[in-house]
């Protein structure tokens, strides 16, 4: 149940500017990679992974809380419709959805990170862009900043695959919203905003090292 007179938010937790600083520090990383700076890409990606990205994740995905997600229970499972058997949009279809969306969280504005660029950045510097099993074991940033593909309608309560009913959400938007539905959260409904297109790129101009990235450890 939603608190009485709330107003509509974007997201659970507005944004620490660190998330910001995170993607300026990854970004500049990327551009030394490039340019064949193995030590200062390091020493920028290890600068890019502070704890206290990883405690704002954990608020808003970890444990239901109801002053923060307003609901004390998550959806019981099969409740809604049924889920759609679509299948997800095929790899090309995904990155032209976070293109569309400048590479941005739709809720709260984040910019994000391509999963594949985040592998790249594993393979090129295993020891600071850290990406083990556990979250602990995760980059804090790498992990706040990885793109996904958001159901605005969950697709457990009956939401399709289809690209209007699909966003760009960093992590915590993602995780953090699970199954309850924009109007249990008390969302506006991100595609009321028009998207944020500038030259972020999602770090995608990283793709030119693919080839050579085994020669970069
Ligand atoms: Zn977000």
């Amino acid at each position: 149940m939603l608190p009485i007179h709330a107003p509509a938010r974007r997201c659970f937790l507005t944004p620490i500017p660190q998330l910001m600083t995170a993607a300026d520090l990854l970004s500049s990383a990327a551009d030394c990679l490039l340019a064949g700076d193995t030590s200062d890409a390091r020493q920028l990606v290890s600068e890019a992974d502070m704890p206290v990205i990883g405690a704002y994740t954990a608020l808003v995905t970890g444990a239901v809380n109801p002053l923060l997600h307003w609901q004390s229970t998550v959806p019981t499972a099969g409740a809604g419709p049924e889920r759609s058997a679509q299948r997800m949009p095929s790899a090309s279809a995904e990155h032209a959805i976070y293109a569309r969306d400048g590479w941005r969280c739709r809720y709260c504005g984040t910019r994000v990170i391509d999963r594949s660029m985040r592998a790249l950045l594993h393979r090129c510097l295993p020891d600071v862009a850290r990406w083990g099993a556990r979250n602990a074991d995760k980059h804090t940033a790498l992990a706040a900043l990885s793109a996904s593909l958001d159901h605005i309608l969950p697709h457990s309560r009956g939401g399709t695959n289809d690209e209007p009913n699909l966003v760009t959400a960093c992590n915590a938007c993602q995780f953090g919203r699970g199954q309850w539905t924009l109007e249990e959260v008390g969302f506006f409904d991100p595609r009321e905003h028009p998207p944020v297109l500038d030259e972020w790129d999602g770090l995608t101009r990283l793709s030119r090292l693919a080839a050579t990235s085994n020669g970069l450890q």
